[in-house]
């Protein structure tokens, strides 16, 4: 089996064996059918190609080969071996002198197809038709003729780069964020790339019966494991019906009580009637609204430019939204509980229904530029105004061609998101219906590009969580999950519904190593204190195996300057930490009876110097014993 953790996990050497033996990283598959890459293949010699040296227009020069195949009325085809599944990059060498303004050209991997617009190129030029997962084994790359016309002299199949995840940083855009602000932003630096954490969504304002619990309790029964992160919205403390539905007592108790991560967005209402409305008086819900004017559900007398323009009434307006927002936060604050921010969410429309300047919401209603200004507004009313310093600014993006004009900047984000909904739409899978398993490692890349790799990609919404393989063989490396509340009636069957969620890849994901959940975050989460230092992993001195007990016992040599050990063993599927404090004069570990026979265990020590174990940091070293 291949090993699919990706943890970083190191082997120690141990100095004696009893009856232990390690296990040895098993030899890459040979492979010796697969195709050595970059793979290339002549157009000419692809399947159902013909051999040209002219077309009918300008004739491109210096073609390699013999020639090249001309897309007329056959397809084009090929197959290449790959060892092992994974993302590949699909190039032509390519030439169009047909349509000045572009055509239209597909491939199809394996059956599926994607199309991009060749432009116009009297000279070869390489195409990328961007990244493919290709299966272990054989797999056939089609160019259908369709529009044609592109004269194909040589396909490059090469592996795909890998993301950078060691690019993302957590340096905070505010200076003075809080040290729990900052212990946390190293948290989620520290797992980025290398798992994604689960969260989800609760829902407010009463519903579920007012069990603020039901989707976690959910996810315990069918999972066994709780989400990490704490999805909330701020949307009901506002200045026009200000409902107080807890949401930030529960933020302070998920965070402070049960070891927590808050993420919240912030659903602003306006008045429907707003020239009719007096500043400061109450209106009832029914008369609010979040949509965009263009809607027709929005405020036509709401005017989103006046949001930034002193002397207005939109702007005094959203000055009293805020003060209420950051009554809230400033809660938050002193209690200690930094929040995952995400104001102004899905700014740019809801993919596929709406495209630039007609979003779903009224932040987004008039373009980029008025955006922008709001979410600086929003940024320096918040920290410099209210002192708010536990926010991490989580800013919604999409992969428009024009959505990088919507980034509001460094200064201003921290974390960039997407979210995922394709269920209904845009599905890419080839079904229907049900839910839609896609990693979507495009939309990843398309986000991870916005920034070059300095601010860490999260999917701050969704609908179906994508499979664990997907995510891990398409290098689609959100940092978390987070779907949004199951709003159906009696419990309810939509977003945890089976609609949307294939509960077999539900437990699976969460169930796995790759998934953070709730108690396997550190216990020193929010810890202000200086970080812990780590000598190098003690040095095992014997391994023992009672036959009596079926159980290990190692000891180790004393690491200089530490203050204390700590033991974290691999049991059922997960790291778990078995004990996080053994006295710096202790030297040995006994590990749980009744280990089974020929199977194979991880048992991690690490030296402290202060504070307390983490699992992440006890993995990296890991011993691997397979007891005989
Ligand atoms: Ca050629």
């Amino acid at each position: 089996m291949k090993n699919r953790l990706r943890k970083g996990i190191s082997v120690l050497a141990a100095s004696a064996l009893t009856a232990v033996s390690f296990s040895s990283v098993m030899p890459a598959n040979a492979a010796s059918s697969s195709d050595s890459f970059p793979f290339v293949i002549e157009g000419e010699n692809m399947e159902g190609a013909s051999l040209w040296t002219q077309n009918y227009g300008p004739n491109p020069e210096g073609y390699s080969g013999e020639g090249f195949n001309y897309l007329t009325n056959d397809t084009a085809s090929f197959t290449v071996n790959v060892p092992e599944d994974g993302m590949y990059t699909i190039t032509v060498r390519a030439a169009q002198v047909l349509d000045k303004g572009g055509r239209v050209e597909t491939v199809k991997v394996n059956g599926n197809k994607t199309s991009l617009n060749m432009p116009y190129s009297e000279e070869w030029m390489d195409l990328s038709f961007g990244n493919f997962r290709l299966k272990k084994g054989e797999n056939l790359i089609e160019f259908p003729s369709e529009y044609g016309y592109m004269a194909i002299d040589k396909v490059t199949v090469d592996v795909a780069p890998k993301h950078d995840y060691s690019l993302a940083t957590d340096v905070l855009s505010d200076k003075n964020a809080t040290p729990e602000t900052k212990a946390l932003m190293s948290y989620l630096k520290s797992v980025y790339g290398s798992h994604i954490i689960a969260g989800q969504q609760e829902i407010y304002g009463g519903g579920h019966k007012n069990n603020y619990e039901w989707e976690n309790e959910f996810l315990k029964n069918l999972t066994g494991e709780v989400p990490a992160i704490r999805g909330v919205d701020f949307m009901n403390y506002n200045p026009l019906y200000g409902w107080d539905d807890g949401t930030t007592e529960r933020c302070i108790e998920w965070a402070t009580k049960r070891n927590g991560i808050v993420t919240a967005s912030w659903h602003i209402n306006i008045p429907k009637d707003f020239d009719n409305y007096t500043l400061g008086e109450p209106v009832g819900w029914q008369e609010c609204t979040y949509k965009n004017y263009q809607s027709g559900q929005g405020s036509l007398s709401f005017d989103t430019r006046n949001v930034v323009v002193k002397g207005t009434k939109e702007y005094d307006y959203f000055q009293l939204a805020m003060e209420d927002l950051a009554e809230q936060l400033l809660r938050l604050q002193e209690a200690g509980v930094p929040v995952i921010w995400r104001p102004l969410h899905e700014a740019q429309g809801n993919e596929g229904n709406y495209s630039d300047g007609t979003a779903w919401f009224w932040w987004g209603d008039r373009g980029a530029e008025t955006y922008k200004e709001i979410w600086k507004l929003l940024y320096t009313t918040l920290t410099e105004k209210y002192g708010l310093h536990n926010l991490i600014w989580e800013y919604n993006s999409y992969d428009y061609s024009n959505s990088a004009t919507w980034y509001p900047g460094d200064e201003y984000v921290d974390i960039v998101a997407y979210d995922k909904y394709n269920v209904e739409y845009n599905r890419g899978d080839g079904k229907s219906s049900g839910p839609n398993l896609l990693a979507i490692p495009a939309k990843f890349d398309s986000l991870y590009r916005l920034t070059n790799g300095k601010k860490m990609v999260a999917m701050a919404e969704n609908d179906t969580i994508p499979a664990l393989d997907n995510l891990l063989v398409e290098d689609a490396g959100w940092l978390y999950f987070c779907p949004w509340y199951d709003g159906g009636e009696d419990g309810g069957t939509a977003f945890l519904g089976e609609n949307y969620q294939d509960y077999d890849e539900l437990k699976k994901i969460y169930q796995s190593d790759y998934c953070i959940t709730l108690d396997e975050l550190p216990l020193d989460l929010y810890s202000t204190k200086e970080p812990v230092v780590i000598p190098d992993a003690p040095e095992i001195a014997s391994i023992d195996y009672s036959e009596k007990y079926h159980q290990v016992r190692f000891t180790w040599k004393p690491v200089d300057g530490a203050t204390n050990y700590g033991i974290a063993v691999y049991l059922a599927g997960k790291w778990r930490i078995q004990t996080q404090s053994i006295a710096a004069s202790a030297t040995t570990y006994t590990t749980p009876k009744n280990l089974t026979p020929g199977k194979t265990y991880k048992v991690a020590i690490a030296a402290k110097v202060n504070g307390q174990l983490t699992a992440e940091q006890a993995i990296k070293h890991a011993v691997t014993i397979t007891v005989k």
